[in-house]
Formats: C-alpha cells, structure tokens, sequence
C-alpha cells in the first residue's frame, strides 16, 4: 500500500527482504537532555511503555523475522529496572545485543549482571572530551565523570566498546580529542555522527550547525585517522550532508534491512519517521510484527523505487542512495516523496546550503534544553 497523501499509489509492489537489524527504543525517559536529541518533541510517557514480558514477545518475533542484531535504545535503556531481563530475552531468542547507553544509571553491579545475563556490546555516548563543555552538550552535571567510571566497567566485564559522539559547530573541532579518548577508554570503535536536525534537534539548529570549512576540516581528520588507527580502532563516521553533493543512504533503503519499534510499541521504518504525517504505524500489542514488516502502510510507502518522482525516478544513482532521507524531504520541502534537499539534484539545494551557511554564522551558542515532566 502506498503512501496515502503523498507518494500516490505504487506501480509495482517492491521486493521485500527480511531484516537483520531492530533498534528497541525501550523507554524516552533519560536524565541527558542532549539539543541535538532525535526523540520526538512529544515522548511515550512511562505508562504507555511496553511491559517486559511484551518485550520479550517482541524479540521472539524479530528472532523469527530473520533479525540478528538488536540495539537496545532509549531514551536511556538503563531507566528501565527491568532492562537485565530484556537482555536475557535478547539471548534466548539468539539475538545479538548491543546497548546503547549514556552510562547514568549504570553501576558496576549492574553491568555485571547485564553481562552475565547475555549482554554482548556497549556503545557509551560521550559529548566531548572535555568534562565542563561535555556535561554542557549533555544537560548532566557529572554526567562525564560518570561515564569515564562506567567505560572502566565495562572494560573490567570483558564487554566490547563502541563509544559514539555527535558532533556539531560547537565541539567538531575537537574530534582529534575525542579520539584520544576512546582509545584511552579501550574502545575498539567510535562512531562519530554529525548532527541530524530530527526531533528536538530542529529547535536548536542555530546552535548546533557547523560551518563548511567545519565539516570539511572533520572529514579530513577522519580520514587521517582511519589511517593511522587501523588495527586498533575502527572509526565510524557520519558526514554532515547539508554541504554534500549526493544526499546519505538512508537506512540503506527503507524498510530494507531493519525496523524500529517505539517504547509505546509502534513499529516504525525508521526512527524518525514519526515526524511525517499521513504515514499509518501499525502497534506489536495488535499486530504481529512479520505482519507489519510485510503489509504495514508506513513500511510500503516508500519501498523499492516505484514511489520516487523526478529527478529521482530516472537517476543512476537511484540504488545507491534512495533519493535520500524521506524525513529529511518532509521537514525541508514539505513532501516526504520529494528529492532529499541534501542531493544537489534537488531544486531546493541551494536553498539548503544557503540556510545551514546562516545557521553555521548566526554565533548563538545557547541551547534549548528538554527538560522531562
Ligand atoms: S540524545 Fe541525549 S537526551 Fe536524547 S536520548 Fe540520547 S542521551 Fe538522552
Ligand atoms: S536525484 Fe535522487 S536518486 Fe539521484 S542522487 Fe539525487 S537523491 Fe539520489
């Protein structure tokens, strides 16, 4: 089924595989209140979340959809007393586990018995290497002594480290430092992802935008660094695609490879898809997720290519990027079908470059923090 108001209805019904990969978005709640935070302005509150053992359910059925890799996400993951039972569904149902964590609410105790109940992997956010800027990026005063504590538990737990950060105007510079860190923390991977403006983020685009000469001086660090680390850690990066000529491969495709599902249970193609209307999610409390994957209206929208317009529809690069991020598309141009701005095929690329050149000059630097009811 296509997408109901935008994308008109489908030539051809795209092929459908099967996914690896599920991000559980377990709770919103989190004591980080991040600008640059991709959760939706409007959080699942406490009392809609899924209960564990519905949880537990779910996993079954991602295990059974041919799911390998289950990112166990937030919101902060650790808000949940039942987060070491959802582990161990994880491994009952043979999944893999990565948490995903800020570390607030983490205690060595705890990471022992995640550990022992099947934990595979940890992915800690830092927002810098600098303690005082860092708990500034993350809303937490002591946020950032906390987390250098929880990355020594997880390296005395034989737990394998991926520290990931988010870089924007005012800490991109400082990418080497973080580096320096990570390999100090024992990390065998950092992921380093520019800011995307999703959710909250958009309410702090002028603070957070980096400049040009920003992103093209990060990318070359990266590269350097790839280089030079090789062997001891692999470096995973994220490029700003506001100055970029072709637009990112948006989760490879949509629901190509992997599926979404919401603390409340709703099942999305993606984490930020919430944010375009008309798209129909389906919830795992009255359909079964194969279910979904296959026949949801939000997963067929945009499928396959039949649904892309011109200039899209006749590109070769039509495989290889998808016309970019359908989110991106919606919140730039008001039409989730469109060309994602980002693509220099886009007749509002211009307009993009030219906003994200202001935002990166504007000088503010305050931020507008979320704070939880
Ligand atoms: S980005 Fe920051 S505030 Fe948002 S969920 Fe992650 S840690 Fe919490
Ligand atoms: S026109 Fe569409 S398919 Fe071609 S490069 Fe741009 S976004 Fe990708």
């Amino acid at each position: 089924m296509s997408h109901p108001t935008q994308a008109g209805p489908q030539k051809a019904r795209a092929e459908i595989r099967m996914p690896i990969a599920m991000l559980a978005e377990l709770t919103h709640r989190c004591p980080l209140a991040c600008p640059y935070c991709s959760n939706p302005t409007e959080l699942v509150r406490r009392d809609e979340e899924l209960s564990g053992r519905e949880w537990a359910d779910v996993l079954r059925q991602a295990a059974g959809l041919g799911v390998l890799h289950v990112a166990l996400s937030g919101g902060e993951p650790a808000a949940r007393r039942d987060l070491e039972e959802i582990v161990a569904a994880c491994r009952d149902a043979s999944l893999y586990s990565n948490l995903i964590t800020s570390g607030i609410g983490l205690t060595e105790r705890r990471l022992r018995d995640l550990k022992s109940n099947g934990l595979d992997h940890v992915q800690l956010s830092v927002q810098g290497a600098e303690p005082t800027s860092a708990d500034r990026f993350g809303g937490y005063r002591g946020g950032f002594e906390r987390k250098m504590a929880v990355a020594s538990w997880i390296r005395d737990n034989d737990l394998p480290l991926t520290i990931n950060v988010v870089m924007h105007r005012q800490n991109i510079d400082s990418i080497e430092d973080v580096l320096a860190l990570a390999i100090d923390l024992g990390a065998r991977r950092i992921e380093i992802a520019t800011v995307q403006f999703h959710g909250w983020a958009e309410k702090n685009r002028g603070a957070l935008m980096p400049s040009r000469e920003q992103v093209l001086r990060a990318g070359l660090t990266v590269q350097a660094a790839r280089e030079r680390l090789k062997g001891t850690m692999v470096v995973d990066y994220v490029p700003a695609d506001y100055y970029a000529t072709w637009p990112k491969a948006c989760m490879g495709g949509w629901a190509s490879t992997s599926l979404n599902v919401a603390p409340d249970g709703f099942v999305l193609p993606c984490h930020a898809a919430g944010s375009i209307p008309g798209l129909v999610f389906e919830n795992v409390r009255d359909r079964a997720l194969a279910d979904i994957w296959r026949n949801g209206a939000a997963f067929n929208a945009f499928r396959g290519e039949t649904w892309m317009r011109e200039p899209c529809g006749s590109c070769e690069r039509r495989s290889v990027d998808f016309g970019g991020c359908r989110c991106q598309a919606f919140a730039l141009t008001g039409n989730a079908s469109a060309t994602d701005p980002a693509c220099s095929k886009s007749p509002l690329h211009a307009r993009l470059v030219a906003s994200a050149n202001a935002q990166a000059a504007s000088g503010q630097s305050d931020f507008i923090y979320r704070r939880m009811a």
